[in-house]
């Protein structure tokens, strides 16, 4: 069990003395364009508390964004983790090999989903995921444009800075931005001008009408979506939508891409969140949930086309480094053995249960949405308008956030607050939780 209380405790101001003490030293020592939501600093983390160096135990909506699924210090994972850490911490895969990496990738493709023959691939970060999904891709369909979506995030590097929608603040200033990616429109049923039921099919004629007009299908190496968006909004393409656009890319000898690096690993109550329409992707992106909060990530899918690229066209120095192999082997133990897809069940079936007995008190919740541990609420100025209400947004999570419970915000218009426990939370905390979040809606 978790070596630290479960309960929530403010005992400073938030942040307290000892964190505003090492925030100012952070000032002046780490770059600027590196921000934090609260800078609360940790001592210790595990379940669903954050405990800081103030000794204020703070519940944790935000799991590090989707990372610590199982906890911050999961016991299988610290096991195995720190046993590997005696063995040894590093020989590189591409020198001499061993078996951790195998073993991930054998439960790669055990979880992922389809029956065919897949393989993978291990890597650093997600970003790092999607650029070598995309070189996968061209490699395996001798083709160059890659097709991403509005409202899509994808990471901050060069070419995934390029996938990625939101300007500000991912891309503002850092171009210029690789060549040959296009953008078309998702089924965001919430401000689909028709309405949320027409959203799917309209939405993917329209995405399927712009590839084909103004890009040309013969030219498109992949299509790359998450199934879930996050960073966007926690924007759950309305029905039908991915399905279609699937079948399109399979017609056409398109690469489908399902970027599960948020969405996946238990995270929506499935493995993968695509299953829930049936989605059998070629190809698919994780990172985030997959090692307990270790430095890991992956593309997994169909042999032939995994098999595409040259010898020695793929890797890195420290891709799928050992140590966090080991920590995917225990965070994925820790998801089988714990159930966590049906305890992410339970949490929606808690929290939106909570939320829609408050959205019928406060107006400012414009729509709830989301799947498992993935849930959101967005906030608007007016119903009939939809506003965006970002000030909401920021003024909620800070009023949270003074109360000892951390939450996140995220969406195009920065007026989506989000919420994604530890999925091993217990239902009091979840609860209370839900209480400090009712509290300050009242306030806003
Ligand atoms: C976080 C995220 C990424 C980027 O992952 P990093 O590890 O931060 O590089 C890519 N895609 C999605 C969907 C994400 O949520």
């Amino acid at each position: 069990m978790s070596a630290i209380p479960q309960e929530r405790r403010v005992v400073t101001a938030i942040p307290g003395p000892k964190s505003q003490e090492l925030q100012a030293r952070r000032l002046s020592a780490v770059a600027g364009g590196v921000g934090s939501v609260l800078p609360v600093f940790t001592a210790r983390a595990d379940g669903g508390i954050i405990e800081d160096v103030d000794g204020n135990r703070l519940i944790d909506f935000g799991s590090g964004i989707a990372v610590t699924t199982v906890g911050a210090s999961a016991e299988a994972v610290v096991r195995r983790a720190s046993a590997q850490l005696a063995d040894f911490t590093h020989t590189c895969f591409m020198v001499t090999p061993y078996e951790g990496y195998v073993e991930v990738c054998e439960a790669l493709a055990e979880l992922t989903p389809g029956d065919h023959a897949k393989k993978s691939a291990l890597f650093n970060s997600g970003a790092e995921a999607v650029e070598n999904a995309v070189k996968i891709a061209r490699a395996y369909t001798k083709r160059q444009a890659v097709v991403v979506f509005d409202h899509g995030y994808h990471g901050r590097t060069n070419l995934t800075m390029a996938l990625t929608a939101k300007n500000m603040p991912y891309k503002h200033g850092f171009g210029p931005f690789a060549p040959e990616v296009y953008r078309v429109p998702v089924a965001y049923g919430y401000r689909w001008p028709s309405g949320p039921d027409n959203c799917g099919p309209e939405a993917a004629a329209q995405a399927i009408d712009q590839i084909t007009k103004q890009i040309g299908p013969d030219n498109v190496a992949a299509i790359i979506i998450e199934p879930v968006l996050g960073e966007g909004g926690f924007i759950e393409p309305a029905k039908g939508f991915l399905p279609a656009v699937a079948r399109f890319a399979k017609d056409h000898g398109i690469v489908f891409v399902a970027d599960e690096i948020q969405s996946g690993f238990c995270r929506t109550g499935q493995w993968f969140a695509c299953e829930d329409e049936g989605i059998v992707p070629d190809l698919i992106t994780t990172a985030k949930g997959i090692a307990g909060g270790l430095p890991l990530s992956a593309v997994t899918g169909r042999a032939e086309i995994m098999d595409a690229a040259h010898a020695g066209g793929l890797g890195g120095t420290y891709g799928g480094n050992p140590v966090a192999c080991a920590g995917a082997l225990g965070a994925i133990e820790t998801m089988r053995e714990q159930d966590l897809n049906g305890k992410a069940k339970r949490i929606e079936e808690v929290m939106k249960g909570r939320l829609s007995a408050m959205a019928e008190k406060f107006d400012v919740i414009g729509d709830i949405r989301g799947r498992g541990g993935m849930i959101a609420i967005e906030l608007v100025k007016d119903r009939a308008t939809k506003e965006p209400n970002a000030e909401a947004a920021g003024a909620l999570a800070k009023a949270c956030h003074a109360e000892g419970v951390l939450v996140l915000t995220c969406g195009t218009y920065g007026n989506v607050l989000r919420f994604l426990p530890p999925l091993v939370i217990g239902e009091d905390l979840l609860n209370e939780g839900l209480d400090v979040i009712e509290t300050a809606l009242a306030g806003v």
